[in-house]
């Protein structure tokens, strides 16, 4: 028997350092996807640019649920075309639905397929009672501390105009491109893009166009943007994550006094099967976008990192139990579930028949809007529980994976590294919604990244207070776009 032992122990032990050699060789030889590149000298950008830039920000082109500030759209559209009369002379324009405009840059060479760059004009409201809080107003673009201020300065205004003025600073060069560059620009991205961006693909996919790749925003550069990784992470999103609101109804045959009231009540029975649904998350997995990204950011981690990422077979669920415990990570390895609404009962001493929630889902690539019904289904199993797709939001599945392999990744990860050098750049998957989403139809290769470089503490700016963007990150916003054409157009 202690003979046996002690061969049992040698055996571990032989494991052990077997598998201890496995993960240094798969860290050794985790070898790192950045495509070095030659240093590219910057060009000069002039500070009107900048001042232009805060002249756009002050029209307050809001998108509000229920309506639109038609009379700020239609000054931002005269100030577009009194202030880069180039674009509307050089370019084929064309006005979606009032105030979307789409810009059609001939190239040379109708072999190649065009490129599209799309932005949203519109931004969000600011919140009501929030305006002592920001320390600048957010629709002055004032200019303070080395930063550019207001609504748009993040999302998405700044895209809009560093677009604009790549293509104008070419223009003035009399450069023609030999690939045909479409600009999109959409004025209700922030309520579902109906109008604008989901118009004007329809508008393409009529025309027959496709194109070699679509640029919208969605990642971005990032310092601190994980543990293990000191350089920025510059994220170019391949896809985004399906959307779907359920309506959760407890429906029973009696209602009554709430005096005498039974062991079951319909408020009773929704409160159980949230409860079940969040004792239940979607299974968390490491695939698809996110597992590129990983593929991507390893190798230029810490040993330690490098040793954890090259080696999944043995350290998947460690990363993964990681990953789920920060909300934004957690969102990016699974479908999450938001119950937002609450709705039952009409009167404090009536038990009512009906109570019901909405849930909003955001899904994986890979699941479904069907799939994550039967899940729901499953898990609350109670047929007094009436699971169906609300009226609420767009519904959207999961927007295809696009490839890395691709001509337009390669293109964006070159222009990437040589504005931004110092940077590490990685695939990633875009938690939230863009109008990148409607484009799938018209190319293979939809893109997501915007040229905005912030502290990963800085995204809470979206959408939020303060907004703003470093004059210098502008002009290195300008710089990218322009860049960017020259390298689809080699
Ligand atoms: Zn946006």
């Amino acid at each position: 028997m202690r003979k046996f032992k002690k061969l049992l122990f040698k055996l571990v032990l032989l494991f052990a350092f077997i598998a201890g050699c496995i993960l240094v060789y798969n860290a050794f030889t985790f070898s790192s996807l950045q495509i070095r590149i030659e240093p590219i000298e910057n060009i000069e950008i002039d500070d009107n640019a900048v001042q232009r830039f805060t002249k756009a920000l002050s029209y307050p082109t809001i998108s509000n649920q229920s309506k639109v500030d038609t009379q700020a759209f239609r000054n931002l559209d005269t100030f577009i075309e009194k202030t880069y009369p180039l674009l509307d002379s050089l370019l084929d324009k064309e006005i979606v639905n009032q105030f979307s405009r789409i810009y059609k840059w001939q190239g040379k060479n109708p072999k190649l397929e065009p490129i599209l760059l799309m932005a949203h004009m519109d931004v969000v409201p600011v919140e009501e009672g929030s305006l002592k809080d920001w320390e600048e107003a957010p629709f002055s673009g004032k200019i303070k501390d080395g930063f550019i201020w207001g609504r748009g300065t993040m999302d998405d205004k700044f895209s809009v105009f560093s677009i604009i003025e790549a293509v104008n600073l070419l223009l003035k060069t009399d450069y023609i491109p030999e690939r045909t560059i479409y600009l999109a620009f959409g004025h209700d991205e922030e309520v579902g893009g109906r109008n604008g961006a989901k118009s004007i693909a329809k508008l393409f996919e009529k025309r027959g166009i496709r194109f070699e790749f679509v640029l919208d925003e969605g990642g971005m550069v990032l310092n601190n943007a994980m543990g293990g990784l000191d350089a920025p992470l510059a994220m170019i999103g391949l896809s985004e994550k399906g959307y779907v609101t359920l309506s959760i109804t407890a429906n029973l045959k009696e209602g009554g006094h709430s005096s005498i009231p039974p062991k079951t009540t319909a408020v009773g029975l929704l409160s159980e099967s949230i409860y079940k649904l969040n004792q239940n998350p979607f299974p968390a997995k490491i695939d698809g976008a996110v597992g590129q990204m990983f593929n991507f950011i390893g190798p230029e981690m810490s040993f330690f990192h490098k040793m954890l990422f090259s080696n999944l077979w043995a350290t998947e669920g460690l990363i993964l139990s990681n990953l789920s415990n920060e909300n934004t990570s957690n969102a990016l390895v699974r479908t999450t579930i938001a119950p937002t609404m609450l709705r039952g009962g009409f009167k404090d001493n009536v038990l009512p028949t009906k109570a019901s929630a909405k849930i909003n889902f955001r899904i994986l690539p890979g699941e479904t809007v069907e799939s994550v019904q039967q899940y729901v289904r499953e898990v609350i199993d109670d047929n007094q529980v009436i699971v169906s797709v609300s009226g609420e939001g767009n519904v959207t599945e999961p927007s295809p994976v696009s490839s890395t392999e691709a001509f337009g990744f390669q293109i964006l990860h070159t222009t990437i590294r040589e504005i931004f050098p110092e940077a590490v750049v990685a695939p990633s998957l875009v938690v939230g919604g863009t109008d990148g989403r409607h484009f799938t139809n018209v190319s293979d290769n939809v893109y997501r990244f915007i040229p905005l470089h912030c502290d990963k503490v800085d995204t809470k700016r979206f959408h939020g207070l303060n907004e703003r963007v470093r004059v210098e990150n502008y002009k290195n916003a300008i710089r990218f776009y322009q860049r960017l054409i020259l390298n689809a157009c080699r």
